[in-house]
């Protein structure tokens, strides 16, 4: 599409109304959800490269979920200086006798595909990974098909990479409850109250009902109040719970109150298998994923050529006291950070979305922060994204210029200890925002979903 290109935002509005790409408003007015109109371009080379990440980094989480020993010692900082992260992590200590054998994963691996640098060389980069809560696979559906009726609508003739990420999703899920055994069990959604991302869970939820599955929504604080232990089994309702799934419970705020902290309390001691259990959400914070970008540290974990293959779509990831040499200088991340604040994002432990730190306010953060609260935060190399026109739909009104895309990809694994049954990518998520936007993020407010078309 050319930049004089002025698509019909009523035609599109109504067309992404009809396949479901619903979200309600931060006002609480049920609409589209913030989508783009056109799908972010990608080589097939490259998209076989991202599909070939997805299944050894699920067996790396899983792995490392296994060593709760290690996961204790790397977040042990972290927690002292984090009382979320501390919470967490004396509850998955206090439980670990009561684990299931059984862990399904079902995470999302985030990337940029970076600029041509000056060698006009194109790299994968990861920016995270998800393995808590990992949303927008129903939508992520919805808009691929939306896309398709979409360019036929246009004349544009883009080859839409086609998909359904629920679909695997609750695959992955109905295989988990089978094996958990307990004929008629459902399946938990913990859930935040006045979910504005509503429909995406729904979808799965429908996929799951559709496989004859029976599904309860509850919050934490529900959980606290009424959930009860039979026997080991996780019981709501009357109905054994075999999985529960969170979407809810990444954020500290969630566990104000200590009738949510017994929610979480409640499926973590029973026998429930949860998505994702207490290591496996720990695995994910990050913390874990800067010391897992650790050359040794990352082959405790997998073989070669495992290791190698995730290694190469690594940013450089360090703790704030780390001695780096950047642009030839040796010292300090939080130095350099300060020195070149163009190069660094400075994250805190904290997942979903608006809270990390870029140029001078990752500057005024850096020179005034305490050294022990320096474990609360690691220093990440900026990515710098492949920029592509872009026109975004939101609340149907237009807006067109430059963007940049993260591209998520779904993976699910079922394994125990030593076996792993099942592993495999599910899809994708691509997420579009201005290129001169620093946070990512739909539900945030800064991105807008999209889908991905074959270059
Ligand atoms: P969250 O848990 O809040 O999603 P992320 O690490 O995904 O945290 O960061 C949020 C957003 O910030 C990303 O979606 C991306 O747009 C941007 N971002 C994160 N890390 C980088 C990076 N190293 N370089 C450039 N942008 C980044
Ligand atoms: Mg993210």
């Amino acid at each position: 599409m050319d930049a004089s290109w002025k698509p019909d935002t009523t035609a599109a509005v109504d067309l992404a109304l009809i396949h479901g790409l619903l979200q309600y408003g931060a006002d609480g007015a049920l609409g589209h959800c913030p989508l783009m109109l056109v799908p972010t371009e990608l080589e097939r080379d490259r998209l076989a490269q991202l599909q070939d990440l997805t299944a050894p980094s699920s067996l790396l989480f899983h792995r490392v979920a296994q060593r709760l020993d290690f996961l204790a010692e790397q977040l042990q900082e972290t927690a002292a200086a984090d009382e979320y992260t501390g919470f967490l992590l004396q509850l998955a200590q206090a439980s670990q006798g009561d684990l299931p054998d059984l862990r399904l994963l079902i995470m999302r691996n985030d990337y940029f595909v970076t600029q041509p640098d000056a060698a006009g060389v194109v790299q994968v980069r990861q920016v995270e990974f998800n393995s808590m809560a990992a949303s927008y696979g129903g939508l992520a559906g919805r808009m691929a098909q939306f896309q398709k009726v979409w360019g036929q609508a246009c004349g544009a003739d883009w080859d839409v990479v086609p998909q359904d990420p629920a679909v695997g999703m609750a695959e992955a899920i109905a295989a988990a409850r089978d094996r958990y055994g307990v004929p008629g069990a459902a399946v938990l959604f913990v859930v935040q109250p006045q979910e504005r991302n509503v429909f995406d869970q729904r979808i799965l939820e429908a996929a799951l009902r559709d496989r004859g599955i029976p599904v309860i929504r509850a919050g934490l604080a529900e959980l606290g109040e009424a959930a009860q232990l039979r026997a080991g089994h996780l019981v709501l309702r009357g109905q054994t719970i075999a999985v529960a799934y969170f979407r809810a419970g990444y954020r500290p705020d969630e566990y104000d109150s200590e009738v949510a902290r017994d929610g979480l309390r409640r499926i973590a001691h029973s026998s429930a298998i949860a998505v994702p259990d207490l290591p496996t959400h720990l695995a994910g914070t990050k913390k874990i994923q800067q010391v897992l970008t650790d050359p040794a540290t990352l082959r405790q974990f997998l073989d070669e050529p495992d290791a190698a293959r995730l290694e190469q779509a690594f940013a450089l990831i360090v703790p704030l006291a780390a001695e780096i040499t950047w642009r030839g200088e040796t010292l300090t991340a939080r130095d350099a950070a300060i020195r070149f604040p163009a190069d660094f994002v400075l994250k805190p432990q904290r997942e979903g979305g608006g809270f990390n730190l870029y140029g001078e306010q990752m500057r005024d953060c850096l020179t005034t922060l305490p050294p022990h609260e320096y474990p609360a935060y690691i220093l990440m190399e900026r990515i710098r994204p492949a920029v592509q026109p872009g026109w975004a739909l939101r609340g149907g009104e237009l807006w067109q210029g430059d963007t940049v895309s993260e591209i998520g990809m779904f993976g699910v694994l079922l394994g125990s200890q030593d076996t792993v049954d099942l592993n495999q990518g599910v899809g994708y998520l691509v997420r579009t925002k201005p290129q001169d936007v620093d946070e990512g993020g739909i539900s945030a407010g800064y991105g807008y979903l999209n889908g991905l078309a074959i270059a």
